[in-house]
């Protein structure tokens, strides 16, 4: 209630079901009365994610189709918002891949293929995702983007994610430099464990959940509506002067020894 980004519009990028972290976002911006663009990855998740863009009030909601693997998809992608709404005010990208054989054992045996896998979709696709969308955010704009600590420390399993998620943190810094003298921000979130789709993927998730209830100051871990609403500021100009940062939504156990 106190933000409204009424009349602006944001592209929410990576809303696969109502688990995701992109779902949580794209209520909190509902909620602010926000317009909505939603994109997916392939045909297979359009029905599940048009059935929850519809859900929401507001059936205006677009969805566009887009691949960040592809140049193509992504040109194509902010062509069609282009032409379909003209002006964005921000991006939520929350993508992210790896083979899950990559999420458990040593990182030492990560096979180049899936290390250039997981850091093209999790990593450069934020490079490509704000190159493209820039020219949409002639009014400024904010672009905001999902990490985890294990892009700064070592947590077991997270292995080839985590340095993927350090590549992403650096270009968050890079990309804030660049855009900011069109008055486009771009920050980051490094959000808890949450269960999602993806972190299915990540060996032991149960226990790193259970060590977030023992030892993060707030004793218990995060939810998708919380990380939604850190990103409404991150979006609204309640933000204007934050770039280039990474936020701990984390019940802050990343403060911990
Ligand atoms: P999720 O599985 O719901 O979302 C991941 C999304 O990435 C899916 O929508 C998937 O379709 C999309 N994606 C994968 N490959 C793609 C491609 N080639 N093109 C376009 N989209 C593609 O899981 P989530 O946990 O909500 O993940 C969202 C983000 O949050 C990720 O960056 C993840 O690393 C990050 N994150 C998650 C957690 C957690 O514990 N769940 C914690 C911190 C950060």
């Amino acid at each position: 209630d106190m933000i409204s980004l009424q009349g602006k519009t944001f592209v929410v990028m990576g809303v696969a079901n109502f688990r995701s972290i992109a779902w949580g976002i794209a209520q909190s911006l509902h909620s602010a009365g926000a317009n909505l663009i939603f994109t997916y990855a392939n045909e297979r998740l359009e029905k599940g994610v048009r059935e929850l863009a519809d859900s929401l009030e507001n059936p205006n909601n677009l969805l566009v189709q887009c691949d960040v693997t592809s140049d193509e998809d992504l040109a194509k992608c902010f062509a069609s918002i282009k032409e379909q709404v003209g002006t964005i005010h921000g991006v939520a990208h929350c993508i992210a891949f790896a083979n899950k054989e990559d999420l458990k054992g040593d990182f030492v045996d990560t096979s180049r293929d899936g290390y250039l896998l997981s850091q093209n979709i999790s990593a450069y696709s934020l490079v490509g995702v704000a190159r493209e969308a820039k020219p949409l955010m002639v009014e400024g704009g904010s672009i905001v983007t999902l990490t985890y600590l294990g892009g700064e420390r070592v947590m077991q399993n997270y292995n080839l994610m985590g340095v993927s998620k350090a590549a992403l943190e650096a270009s968050v810094r890079y990309l804030a430099n660049d855009l900011g003298k069109y008055n486009i921000r771009v920050n980051s979130i490094s959000a808890g464990p949450i269960r999602t789709l993806s972190a299915k993927g990540v060996g032991d998730f149960n226990t790193i959940l259970k060590e977030i209830e023992e030892k993060a100051p707030l004793r218990r871990n995060v939810t998708q509506e919380e990380v939604g609403d850190s990103a409404l500021f991150l979006f609204s100009d309640l933000a204007r002067g934050i770039t280039g940062e990474n936020i701990h939504v984390d019940s802050g156990y990343h403060i911990m020894g």
